[in-house]
């Protein structure tokens, strides 16, 4: 999201600049390309740039300082800019592995804590097969748990994890893009466990919750085990 910010400035010199304007994801060059943190994305309005010019032309200033002093805009603004949402998933990924943690993490922590729950329930029940006899994925295909296709993606065994494990909730906290899509097709999420095991009652009713007003399904009932809870 575009925005525009309003900040003061003040030079090596002493000399003030004030309500100097900026904005960030508004316009930028492919021929100047480069890290946000030393610039892309930020603009800077045409006049401020003069009278800066001018009071390096009038060696009040020095040409290094004037950089310097535009440079640390970009530090000031980082935050309210949001200019981390534009980082690419690799960088944020590096800087997270670099510094023990992120705030993708910070923000993905609850979700993983929920995530680990669902995943050991479903993996105590593929060790009940009498009490949970169908299960179901995310294909939204009813099956039994000695079907196949169940057997085939089902783990062979469960690592249980903490919530606070760093590295298993950085391949969790980010496994996903900013649109959603996994950064990865071929990899896990950590303790994934494909199918929910249901027991017969339970298979019932979601099939009637996936069943539409006039009768028609919205699963699909494996062929190969052909479950009748
Ligand atoms: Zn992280
Ligand atoms: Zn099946």
């Amino acid at each position: 999201m575009p925005s525009n910010h309003a900040i003061n400035l003040r030079t090596t010199s002493g000399a003030k600049m004030e309500d100097v304007r900026f904005s960030f994801g508004v316009t930028s060059s492919k021929v100047r390309d480069r890290p946000i943190r030393e610039g892309q994305g930020f603009s800077i309005e045409l006049p401020a740039v003069l009278d800066l010019l001018e009071t390096v032309a009038a060696g009040e200033e020095q040409a290094a300082d004037a950089r310097e002093l535009l440079l640390n805009v970009v530090d000031t603004l980082y935050d309210s800019a949001g200019c981390y949402d534009y980082e690419t998933v690799e960088d944020k990924l590096a800087w997270c592995v670099r510094d023990g943690g992120c705030q993708t993490c910070e923000e993905q922590r609850s979700s993983f804590a929920h995530h680990l729950e669902t995943m050991a329930e479903r993996w105590r029940r593929w060790t009940l097969p009498d009490e949970f006899p169908f299960a179901t994925g995310s294909s939204m295909g009813l099956h039994t748990v000695k079907c196949g296709v169940v057997r085939r993606d089902m783990p062979d065994g469960f690592t249980a994890h903490k919530p606070d494990d760093v590295a298993p909730l950085r391949a969790f906290a980010h496994a996903y893009d900013d649109f959603g899509l996994p950064v990865d097709e071929s990899e896990q999420l950590p303790a994934h466990v494909p199918f929910q095991p249901m027991s017969g009652e339970e298979a019932r009713a979601w099939m009637t919750e996936n069943t539409g007003p006039k009768g028609g399904r919205y699963y699909k009932r494996c062929r190969m085990c052909a479950p009748t809870p």
